[in-house]
């Protein structure tokens, strides 16, 4: 009771949980519910533990806790705790509290609810009394898991960003190849891969510094996001060099589009200590062929078509 009126810390200030009420008995789903939903919380409620599993899955880590009955027909709750912990390890998911809600009460029982996943048991009928300073008990955890999630996200972020260009960085744009590979197998549909190198991008240093280098990198990535459309990728697998991928509809690889960039490119500046800096870029293009390709294949063959672009006199592009 004092918890409830007198919040102790900062975790019982958390926003609304989400909860997911399983239980086969419409009255004790309704008994729960309306102490809960008394405390603001957002309910879901279920009567079985398929449909439980279900949502679980479809829930990306939205539900914050599991109020789990034991004895339910088809599948009890011991076996529902164990497949949603064997579903949060198959997915990478965090650990969602779970808390058996029983009429069995003797402690084979309560043991066998913490072995098969559950983190708390209480036996019914619950004073709701106890079940309120249980769920804030869960808030704790609840908030610890949104922090978890929130850091895993940003880190996630993080592994897959270019930090100067806020692009996608080299083993995220080789996990957009291998995905692009895999549908372009299976759809056997082409797509067209390019490699994108800035021309002399070593003057733009040398003149004027590493800063101003950096300015320009940042620059030409705006340009190329902008003339980019959604379903295009692109990534920076080097110093001054680019990776864009574009899905394709027909058995040629795609000139028009890298026309279109290397224009864009061409007719942009970024000022620097009062200088218009203007930069060219070379492309080398290929197109996948499904079956007949693999991810070194394609690149090596973009690389081959970008040094020929280089040899013949740069700000242009080339197909192999
Ligand atoms: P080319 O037309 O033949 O490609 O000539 P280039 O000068 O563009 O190529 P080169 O490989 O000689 O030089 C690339 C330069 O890019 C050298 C390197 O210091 C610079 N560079 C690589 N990464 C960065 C970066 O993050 N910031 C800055 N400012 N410079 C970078
Ligand atoms: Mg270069
Ligand atoms: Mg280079």
């Amino acid at each position: 009771m004092q918890y409830a009126q007198h919040p102790a810390s900062e975790y019982e200030c958390v926003s609304p949980l989400s909860i997911l009420i399983v239980d086969d008995s419409e009255s004790e789903r309704a008994l729960i519910r309306y102490t809960l939903e008394n405390l603001n919380h957002n309910i879901i409620e279920v009567s079985n533990g398929q449909d439980a599993l279900k949502i679980i899955a479809k829930s990306k880590g939205s539900i914050d806790l599991i109020l789990l009955d034991v004895l339910m027909p088809i599948q009890d709750g011991y076996k529902i705790a164990t497949k949603i912990r064997c579903h949060e390890e198959k997915c990478n998911d965090e650990w969602c509290p779970i808390i058996f809600l029983s009429g069995k009460n003797n402690p084979a029982d309560i043991a066998r609810g913490i072995y098969s996943g559950g983190d708390d048991y209480l036996v019914k009928p619950v004073n709701s009394v106890i079940l309120k300073a249980k769920i804030i008990a869960m808030q704790r955890i609840a908030m610890m898991r949104r922090r978890l999630i929130e850091t895993r996200e940003q880190l996630r972020i993080l592994a897959h960003t270019d930090e100067l260009t806020r692009i996608p960085n080299r083993r995220k744009i080789n996990e957009i190849i291998d995905s692009e590979i895999a549908r372009s197998n299976r759809n056997l549909i082409p797509f067209t891969v390019a490699i994108l190198d800035l021309d002399h991008f070593k003057n733009i240093n040398d003149t004027y510094g590493h800063k101003a280098g950096d300015l320009v990198l940042q620059s030409i990535c705006l340009v190329l996001k902008k003339t980019l459309r959604a379903e295009d990728s692109i990534g920076r697998i080097g110093g001054e060099e680019f990776c864009i991928c574009l899905p394709s509809s027909c058995n040629e690889p795609l000139k028009d589009p890298f026309e279109r960039f290397r224009q864009a490119i061409e007719n942009s500046h970024v000022l620097f200590d009062g200088k218009r800096l203007s930069i060219t870029a070379s492309f080398g293009i290929t197109l996948f062929q499904p079956k007949n390709d693999t991810p070194a294949s394609v690149l090596e063959r973009a690389d081959k078509a970008l040094y020929i672009a280089k040899n013949q006199g740069r700000n242009r592009v080339e197909i192999l």
